[in-house]
């Protein structure tokens, strides 16, 4: 179908399909309920104000399939692709257009196509609102290759469409794309091919959409927020006085350099998401993690934790050099450290990204069944350590970074009362009360938690650092 739609509003359907990994019976439904699908409401912008448009998230909703939509546009990652297809069949089957775009389609275009009218590679900035036309005049392109990297004038995304009580954070904003970093197992560098991969929005719009939002928290979605110095350092100059309280992530590199974290405390920053990775040089050299290579991780926690902002470490198990006493070493320093949570991954070859060519070229990938491309499984030959250990050992590290034991040992390394509250409030709250989140879940009220959110990120006042503790690793400075 490509009919001449000029003078018509049309209806139109974005859906973001289930993960995988969301609807495995061992799935924490509250992670999966924790942001809106912000591309799918950013590219609604571009519609007609006329249109009528119906975004729905797998993760929180039944998707309807009775409907019969004109235009329905379907987010594709790597572990919801199977459930995106069948959505994406179905639809056509019933005569709409079903366009397809997403990390997952940029990587692997030739896949997505047999599913879809219409693909997208790249960010959709610039391609979205062409397509719009060409569909309205019965003239759409097979594929829609991003060119211009520029999000100055992007519209007010339409926040309007998102299910507010559903989400923990609803407030979750995106004031940049890309990174200036490219580690080899990061589907950044395919995603952003062909032009820039870093560039972020004007301060003063980011300021304004940060103004729409009602309450106190933010999250920032950017992969690093502190990653351009000058825009970084405006916004938090901006947001000084804004009484917000925020979330987002940064690299080790970012936080030791230059007074910019000092801002972004100051401007409300109470949490950061930091990939420190591992703790083994060679292993961040295999991976092109030039931005850790020779730096001083305690330095670095010691700075933030002097500034009361909490630490999300990210780590991944599985890289050449490890071997079997990985776990517990990365637990054990974690702990140490007072990270107040930590994320563990298994390393993935993405397609698309120079750890899956590599991996492709020395006969490691095993399959490609994308589903277990989720980062809780081993998809790949490994060396230092067998698949089976270090499946075993990756759960192992989840269950002990989260024992009630380590949870109190990691709080107790700070030396100021209200951190220590904080920091044990934070890590039990997030692991340790499933069917509170299930109820709140299931009952819609989500929302309702982010006064407690609020509070446990304020501000705590004359914060001294004990000192982090040394990494055992002569690699790690
Ligand atoms: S720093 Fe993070 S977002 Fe940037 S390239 Fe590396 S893994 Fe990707």
């Amino acid at each position: 179908m490509n009919a001449d739609k000029t003078s018509t509003a049309m209806k139109i359907k974005m859906i973001l399909p289930a993960l995988m990994e969301a609807k495995s019976p061992y799935w924490r439904p509250i992670k999966y309920s924790l942001f809106p699908p912000l591309g799918l409401a950013t590219l609604s912008a571009y519609c007609s104000p006329n249109d009528e448009i119906d975004l729905q998230d797998e993760h929180i909703e039944e998707i309807k399939t009775d409907d019969n939509p004109d235009l329905v546009i379907i987010q594709v990652y790597i572990t919801n692709a199977k459930r995106a297809y069948v959505l994406a069949d179905h639809y056509r089957k019933k005569g709409a257009y079903v366009c397809l775009g997403g990390l997952h389609v940029s990587s692997l275009p030739e896949e997505a196509m047999l599913h879809a009218d219409s693909i997208f590679i790249g960010p959709g900035e610039d391609t979205f609102p062409v397509f719009l036309n060409d569909f309205r005049k019965g003239k759409c392109k097979k594929v829609y290759v991003n060119a211009k990297r520029d999000i100055g004038d992007i519209p007010p995304v339409r926040r309007d469409l998102i299910k507010r009580q559903s989400y923990l954070v609803p407030n979750s904003i995106v004031v940049s794309r890309g990174c200036p970093h490219h580690c080899d197992f990061c589907y950044k560098d395919a995603f952003f091919e062909g032009g820039k991969s870093f560039y972020t929005q004007r301060v003063d719009a980011a300021l304004k959409e940060i103004d729409r939002l009602p309450g106190r928290h933010l999250y920032f979605l950017d992969d690093h927020l502190l990653g351009n110095q000058k825009f970084a350092s405006a916004l938090f100059d901006g947001m000084k006085g804004m009484n917000r309280v925020f979330q987002g992530a940064s690299t080790i590199d970012a936080i030791l350099r230059g007074n910019l974290i000092e801002k972004a405390a100051e401007a409300g920053l109470r949490s950061v998401f930091v990939g420190f990775e591992t703790l083994s040089e060679s292993n961040l050299s295999q991976s092109n993690k030039k931005q850790n290579l020779g730096k001083n991780y305690e330095e670095a926690i010691n700075r933030l934790h002097s500034l009361g902002i909490m630490i999300n470490g990210s780590f991944v198990f599985g890289l050449d050099d490890d071997d079997k006493d990985v776990f517990k070493r990365t637990v054990d320093w974690g702990v140490k450290n007072a990270l107040t949570t930590s994320t563990y991954h298994i390393l993935t070859p993405y397609p698309g990204t120079r750890l899956y060519q590599s991996m492709k070229e020395q006969n490691r990938i095993l399959h490609d069944d994308w589903d277990l491309y989720d980062t809780r499984h081993v998809v790949y030959k490994t060396t230092g350590l067998s698949a089976e250990e270090l499946k075993k050992g990756y759960d192992w590290a989840y269950r002990s970074f989260y024992s009630w034991t380590n949870i109190t040992r990691a709080s107790l390394q700070h030396d100021n009362m209200k951190q220590i509250i904080k920091h044990f409030a934070y890590a039990g709250g997030w692991k340790k009360f499933e069917p509170l989140w299930n109820f709140m879940i299931k009952t819609k009220g989500l929302n309702r938690m982010l006064p407690l959110l609020e509070a446990i990120l304020s501000k705590v006042n004359n914060v001294k650092s004990k000192g982090a503790q040394p990494s055992p690793f002569p690699a790690i400075a």
